[in-house]
């Protein structure tokens, strides 16, 4: 599952921060991820369990926010969701969209001490 590879990197970049803070220890941990990632959260949680053992992040919360993909139409500049094979505008019928949500894949807070 791809999510170990993904998650190795968070804790890593996590594990750094903290360091670089000069923190003894992660409390939790805010990520965004976008559903075109094709991150499963459960997943995503196990392998944050695993890999966060044996560092500062052990035992940390890792509090996950979904998003959605959305995209904007390039025929008629509707904004609109959808899922991951099915990017249509719903006003015109047009296939001639743009991205502009659902790729996220951040850090966005740490509570550390
Ligand atoms: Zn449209």
């Amino acid at each position: 599952m791809h999510e170990m590879g993904i998650c190795d990197g968070i804790v890593s970049a996590a594990v750094e921060a903290a360091n670089d803070a000069k923190a003894s220890r992660i409390n939790s941990i805010d990520v965004t991820i976008g559903v075109l990632t094709e991150i499963q959260e459960e997943a995503l949680q196990f392998a944050f369990g695993v890999l966060s053992k044996d560092t500062i992040a052990e035992g940390s919360t890792l509090a996950v926010t979904m998003l959605p993909a959305k995209s904007v139409c390039g025929e008629c500049s509707a904004e609109f969701g959808h899922g991951r094979f099915d990017a249509k505008c719903p006003e015109c019928g047009s296939f001639v969209c743009t991205l502009v949500q659902g790729r996220e894949l951040r850090i966005d807070s740490m509570d550390i001490d």
